[in-house]
């Protein structure tokens, strides 16, 4: 399955790999060579998915893990590195999104949101970029959003999430820049995920509007009218891998189509 093979030998870790963005990222890294463990909390999915891998020639494994779960995060940190022999590209990818004016947030939900967006990157990361740095090569990637750059109605819980990996992101890779190893961000607008399609599904619920306006409505939030595909969010995640993206580092870039500038 390799056209360039510009990450092989390389061995990645990616959580939320089960559909969406995770799996697209898993797909893109294994493209380029890398072996691949994917991570999710349904097992099923992610065998399927590494399945599917290793029916086009790639090295797979699926590792089911709830990245809120301290004990199980490390669990996986330590089955990635006896399948793979060692991480050296980490992708936390697995999310979560809600949306709710300000008063209607619950202390569970704001807690969650914050585990499973912000807790759950800090723990793999620090899990596993230690030996990142020993060997002198890593990449980091965090998938963020743009509400990781700015706010927006009613995701205050969401956004202070994506804000925290954003700070996290650029805090650790000052942290790490001397010894090989980079953290970056993405933070994409729309895309064209479940997570979406739920995203259509609430407004749909709280305005009565008809779906395919709502869907509409989130196209429009892009200059290019149009929602961003996992497939150019996979691409980015995989070019901040590549050898030649070493010096960028403690970055937010964002992938909307033009929204968010600067
Ligand atoms: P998705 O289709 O809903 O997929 C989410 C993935 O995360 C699934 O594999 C899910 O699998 C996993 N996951 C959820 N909770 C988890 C947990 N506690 N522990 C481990 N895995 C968990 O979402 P997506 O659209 O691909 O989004 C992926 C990332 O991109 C998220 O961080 C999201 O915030 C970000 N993002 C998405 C968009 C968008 O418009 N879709 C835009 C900007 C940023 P299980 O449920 O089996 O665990």
């Amino acid at each position: 399955m390799d056209q360039h093979a510009e990450l092989e030998g390389r061995r990645a870790l990616v959580t939320g790999a089960s559909r969406g963005i995770g799996a697209a990222v898993a797909r893109a890294l294994a493209e380029r060579g890398a072996a691949v463990v994917l991570s999710a909390r349904g097992r099923t999915a992610i065998e399927a998915e590494a399945e599917a891998l290793r029916q086009r020639g790639a090295k797979a494994w699926a590792v089911a893990c709830d990245v809120t779960e301290p004990a199980e995060v490390d669990a996986l940190a330590t089955a990635a590195v006896e399948w793979m022999g060692g991480v050296d590209i980490l992708v936390n990818n697995a999310g979560i999104a809600s949306s709710a004016p300000l008063a209607r947030i619950t202390l569970s939900d704001w807690n969650r949101m914050l585990a499973v967006n912000a807790t759950g990157p800090f723990l793999l990361t620090r899990a596993l970029v230690p030996a990142m740095m020993e060997r002198g090569w890593g990449r980091v990637v965090n998938v963020a959003s743009i509400a990781g750059r700015v706010g927006a109605p009613y995701i205050a819980a969401y956004a202070a999430s994506k804000h925290a990996v954003v700070g996290f992101t650029r805090a650790v890779a000052a942290e790490v820049a001397t010894k090989g190893v980079t953290v970056n961000a993405v933070c994409p607008g729309y895309v064209d995920t479940e997570m979406t399609t739920d995203s259509v599904e609430r407004i749909v619920e709280k305005t009565g509007m008809e779906a395919s306006d709502a869907r509409r409505r989130l196209e429009g939030a892009s200059p290019q009218r149009r929602l961003m595909e996992a497939s150019e969010v996979a691409f980015l995640v995989a070019s901040l891998c590549a050898a030649g993206a070493r010096g960028i580092n403690g970055q937010a870039i964002v992938l909307d189509g033009g929204a968010v500038q600067g």
